[in-house]
């Protein structure tokens, strides 16, 4: 703004000759202001620039702050490339809108404001959700949203802590990519996203109903799924006797893990409906047959 009020000074001192602008002496007090100000501002932002770029910008606000992780024998170069080697990864956990940016990679918690890199080491950092708040109505779907405040406080004391905001929803996600636990202040309730509820109702159900016992012959392989773990569970048909009913046999070997069967269970639903999800039936991700929950045995 100011080089352009510097230029709006010296216009003005042909266009409003009158008030004696070209002798900053005796003119009138507001437009001296004015004038120290057009001069000042650009004076002191030049400087600071030439400050933070003094050493390679080693002064600037951000450098300064990737320079607290650094090691003895690098600079904050070597923290800025590792920074962004990560950032590069699909795999970052990443929200918020542009002004306030939440960034966690495998290493570092970052949040991105417009005039400020809040950086943090993950493996020195304490996370606290210290808020919820709750909001009705979400644009995209008519499930109410919570919204959490969380304060990330880090044991190096130069290090200031800082606050990120996050839809409950993706607290799942967060998580995981945590390497230490989130704390919970007492009176903070999170509620978990629809999918992960069902997930564990799923997984509590399925723990009540018969196992199926693999022969012996056979090895179980890992989870088609997730490639994770191991296939865990097979569809048997124990809702009902065998001509009875929708559902029907599935004669497929275990391949799927309980939380990829469980997902899948949930992606056939009808998100608007949660309160069908349990009764429903769904088809075998491989055959096709129908099954219900009561039709999904874990392994032994
Ligand atoms: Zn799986
Ligand atoms: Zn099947
Ligand atoms: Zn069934």
């Amino acid at each position: 703004m100011s080089p352009s009020c510097a230029g709006y000074y010296v216009g003005m001192c042909f266009a409003a000759s009158e008030k004696q602008l070209y002798s900053p002496s005796q003119a009138p007090d507001t437009w001296r202001l004015f004038l120290l100000l057009a001069v000042t501002l650009p004076t002191v932002a030049c400087t600071l620039i030439y400050y933070w770029s003094w050493d390679r910008w080693a002064c600037h606000p951000l450098a300064r702050t990737l320079a607290l992780y650094a090691l003895p024998q690098s600079g904050w170069w070597a923290v800025a490339s590792s920074v962004n080697t990560e950032f590069r990864r699909i795999d970052k956990f990443a929200t918020g809108a542009p002004g306030a940016r939440v960034i966690v990679t495998d290493t570092w918690v970052m949040k991105v404001t417009t005039y400020r890199v809040h950086v943090a080491q993950q493996q020195d950092v304490h996370l606290t959700v210290t808020e919820s708040q709750q909001h009705e109505l979400s644009p995209d779907s008519n499930l109410p949203v919570q919204l959490l405040t969380i304060h990330v406080a880090s044991t190096s004391p130069a290090v200031q802590a800082f606050d990120i905001r996050l839809n409950s929803t993706e607290y799942g996600e967060l998580c995981e990519k945590l390497r230490a636990p989130i704390r919970s202040a007492a009176n903070v309730v999170i509620r978990q996203s629809l999918g992960d509820l069902f997930l564990e109702t799923f997984a509590s159900l399925v723990e009540v109903n018969p196992t199926y016992s693999v022969p012996s012959s056979q090895e179980l392989e890992a989870c088609i799924g997730c490639m994770q773990t191991r296939a865990s569970v097979k569809l048997v048909k124990t809702c009902q006797e065998a001509d009875e009913g929708e559902c029907q046999q599935c004669y497929c070997r275990p391949m799927w893990c309980l939380t990829c069967m469980g997902k899948w269970f949930a992606s056939r639903q009808d998100p608007q409906r949660p309160d069908t999800w349990l009764a429903s039936r769904v088809p075998c991700p491989t055959c096709r047959a129908r099954f219900c929950i009561l039709d999904v045995c874990a392994v032994r």
